[in-house]
């Protein structure tokens, strides 16, 4: 049963969709971002420093780590040779715009015995770089970063390599993304968007969710300031006429998920839910009606933690920014939304709010593996969607899983199979609304209690890693007892929409 709320008037025939697509990261909404950074690609192959001589502690078996990870999809993002463990970031900011100063500490393992390795990274002018405390020398080429340390690294040593920058913050833009992400900044503030592959405009890095790794943050802006970052603050020093502040996300992390706000916020104590701190990092000039909304989160939060089990990480909150960036997005722990969705259209701010915190289970605890996988992120966060929407009394779930199936016909028939999108259409409707109603017709195939023992098992499973369709395929068999290829087959690797079952 459902009561009268006024849900048709808040979510009209056909919106829906545009909900959606504008849940994930897609759809512009130009002329309110402004961005100082130049849109310059790095100058080709030039030399900061010059290669040192070969040394004759070189293994004998060392090679360059590879310039991509073979993602089909996005086949430069990420570097082979090495895995990353941690990152260590400094930041030095003057203004809410503007250049930055900056230094990252990347400890990584080599997977093989590296004479040179890649990092990913735009824009910016380097200054100083070692490897393990020796300067290494540093060659651009595109979007990748070549470091050849002085010593080549042994296959399974741990090596740390520091890169110091500075410079305006450069736009990415890629055929992918659905508009210019990296580190942006607004009237009120700077603050980042790196899906799928912006976080290299804002560090050196393996720039995968298949490399997860932990991270310190520290960033050093003028005491009027407030700065903010994935995890929990561990630390707020005076320095001078400025403000040193530390955070920690002590929890693995893909890249693309990192969050850095720096300008005029105010923090929103939001009290807890289950141990896990609230809060919330603001624009300034949010009205005090728009800050009360805020207090959905808290229900949000224990609900989802009904259904999929503990929250993942020690905080939670959004991070409301004053330019629409036209999309919300998952930031870790901080996620990323227009002040004008939650200022204007409270509804429409809830349903989304839902959506970017389920992902905190499926695409931030549980990540793609591969880029193609983007519908274990964006089905479930958008099925999870799905059940507050209806929790909340706008929509039914099973009106929403027939608008779905209704239309999923001409989403196979544009973008093809869930699990195989093209690059161009990773936030496309297919990957949304077209993968969660892959979850309901799983749910209606095996039952709720099995499918809610696949959700937290999934979770449980696999939290803190990347994971890919074929997992999940076996795990969601394994749990519920039933032989699934054919389920699979018809759902997720074939343009043919099925009836729903039942
Ligand atoms: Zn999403």
């Amino acid at each position: 049963m459902r009561d009268g709320a006024p849900r048709t008037t808040i979510r009209p025939a056909g919106a829906v969709l545009a909900i959606l697509v504008l849940a994930g990261t897609a759809c512009a909404r130009p002329g309110t971002i402004r961005h100082t950074g130049a849109a310059r690609p790095p100058a080709t192959s030039t030399s900061t420093t010059r290669p040192p001589k070969p040394s004759t502690t070189i293994p004998g078996d060392a090679s360059p780590g590879s310039a991509g990870l073979g993602d089909t999809l996005l086949p430069a993002s990420g570097n082979g040779g090495y895995d990353v463990s941690q990152y260590d970031l400094a930041f030095a900011v003057d203004d809410t715009s503007g250049p930055i100063t900056a230094t990252a500490t990347i400890t990584a393992t080599a997977s093989q015995a590296l004479s040179s390795f890649h990092l990913d990274f735009r824009g910016y002018e380097i200054t100083a770089a070692t490897v393990d405390g020796a300067a290494a020398a540093t060659e651009r080429d595109g979007d990748e970063l070549i470091v050849t340390p002085a010593t080549a690294i042994a296959s399974g040593a741990t090596f740390t390599t520091a890169v110091s920058y500075s410079g305006e913050p450069p736009l990415v833009k890629d055929a992918s993304a659905p508009g210019d992400i990296g580190w942006l900044d607004a009237d009120s503030g700077r603050f980042a968007a790196a899906e799928p592959n912006g976080a290299k405009g804002i560090f050196p890095c393996n720039d995968h969710p298949s490399d997860k790794a932990l991270f310190t943050f520290s960033i050093t802006a003028p005491a009027t300031m407030t700065a903010a970052a994935n995890g929990v603050l561990v630390g707020q020093e005076p320095d001078g006429a400025s403000m040193r502040w530390r955070f920690e996300q002590a929890q693995p992390m893909a890249t693309y998920l990192v969050q850095l706000a720096v300008g005029d916020y105010d923090v929103i104590d939001g009290g807890t839910v289950d141990d896990v701190t609230i809060r919330h990092v603001v624009v300034r000039n949010l009205d005090e009606a728009a800050r009360q909304r805020l207090d959905i989160t808290n229900d949000q939060l224990a609900f989802f933690e009904q259904l999929f089990g503990n929250y993942p990480f020690a905080t939670y909150g959004l991070l409301i920014a004053d330019a629409p960036p036209s999309f919300a997005l998952e930031t870790q722990t901080l996620t990323l939304m227009p002040a004008s969705w939650l200022a204007d259209d409270p509804a429409f701010f809830d349903i989304v709010a839902a959506h970017e915190l389920a992902h905190s289970w499926f695409g931030d605890a549980v990540s793609p593996q591969r880029w193609s996988d983007i519908w274990l992120n964006e089905g479930f966060a958008t099925y999870a969607e799905w059940m507050w929407t209806d929790h909340a009394g706008y929509e039914t779930l099973d009106h929403l899983a027939q608008e779905a199936h209704a239309q999923a016909p001409e989403w196979r028939d544009e973008f093809g199979k869930v699990a195989d999108p093209a690059a161009t259409n990773l936030f496309g409707p297919n990957e949304y609304d077209g993968a969660a109603l892959v979850l309901h017709a799983l749910r209606l195939t095996i039952g709720d209690e099995a499918f809610f023992a696949v959700l937290r098992q999934w979770f449980e499973r696999y939290n803190g890693q990347s994971v890919t369709t074929d997992q999940f395929e076996a795990l969601a068999a394994e749990v519920s007892k039933t032989d699934l290829s054919g389920f699979f087959a018809a759902w997720v690797h074939s343009t043919i929409v099925p009836p729903l079952p039942g």
